[in-house]
């Protein structure tokens, strides 16, 4: 029987990278993706040549609480407990804080940080139960630092890590580990729908002065959930290139 793995944001830059070195190391991997996107989730699976086998799209708002409770529920009687749980979706919608909406702050704290909430809680007892499961939880070096015009993303960034610190408490004696990856910049629509100047300003900030492939990410993705990242509960691995050393 394969090992179980669900992503969120399964088909975005970071998320299809996630969803393909879990595939290469033979999970069978529930790629979440956004309510109403099939036909665009359906083309992502066959440009990635993913058998059903080894991947299932699994449609799912982490936005809504009910509807995610509702399906996870039913995922968990389809397909047993989930092994390894990658939250993974996110969005970005910067501005100055004087400026800032409260539909910019409510949509990046939804989908960044309530869906936690709503992904992880219908799934964690089942995996408290099983033993020897893993949540990961995708933050970003904004989370760490701050950033100026992200007040709603760092902030949900941030909460992401005290999130994790303490569900890792509430799993370690099932062996169920928490742990966050945090992104420095990464090559990823994100990143590339910046304009060019701004990316080459970011770059020159950067000690390795390059962004970080998804391949990059999706690799302490892959170690967190292996048995080797097993006795690795409630860290924070940064992934960036040496931007923000803590
Ligand atoms: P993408 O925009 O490529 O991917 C984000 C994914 O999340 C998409 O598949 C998107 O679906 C999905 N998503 C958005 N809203 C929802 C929702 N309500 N329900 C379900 N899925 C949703 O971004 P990245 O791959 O770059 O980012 C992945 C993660 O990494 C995010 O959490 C991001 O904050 C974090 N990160 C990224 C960095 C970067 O430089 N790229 C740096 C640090 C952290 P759709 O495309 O259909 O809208």
């Amino acid at each position: 029987m394969k090992k179980l793995a669900l992503v969120t944001g399964s088909n975005g830059g970071i998320g299809s990278a996630i969803t393909e070195k879990l595939v290469e190391q033979g999970y069978r991997v529930i790629a979440a993706y956004l309510t109403g996107e099939l036909s665009i989730a359906e083309k992502w699976f066959e440009e990635k040549n993913f058998t059903s086998d080894s991947v299932r799209l699994f449609e799912l708002d982490v936005t809504n609480t009910e509807q995610c409770a509702k399906r996870l529920h039913a995922l968990l009687e389809e397909e047993g407990t989930v092994d390894v749980l990658v939250n993974n979706a996110g969005i970005t919608r910067d501005g100055q804080f004087k400026k800032m909406t409260a539909e910019n702050w409510h949509a990046v704290i939804n989908t960044n940080l309530n869906s936690l909430f709503n992904v992880t809680q219908p799934l964690f007892a089942a995996m408290c139960e099983k033993g020897h499961c893993r949540v990961i939880n995708i933050s970003s070096v904004n989370g760490l630092k701050g950033q100026f015009g992200q007040t709603n993303y760092s902030a949900a960034k941030a909460g992401v890590i005290g999130f994790t610190k303490a569900l890792a408490f509430e799993g370690a004696k099932s062996g169920v580990t928490a742990n966050v990856v945090a992104p420095g910049y990464t090559g990823t629509p994100m990143v590339e729908a910046m304009r060019e100047d701004v990316i080459e300003s970011i770059k020159s900030e950067i000690p390795m002065k390059r962004l970080a492939t998804p391949a990059e990410i999706a690799g302490a993705v892959a170690y967190l959930a292996s048995e080797n990242g097993a006795y690795v509960t409630g860290e924070t691995l940064s992934i960036n290139g040496g931007l923000y050393m803590k």
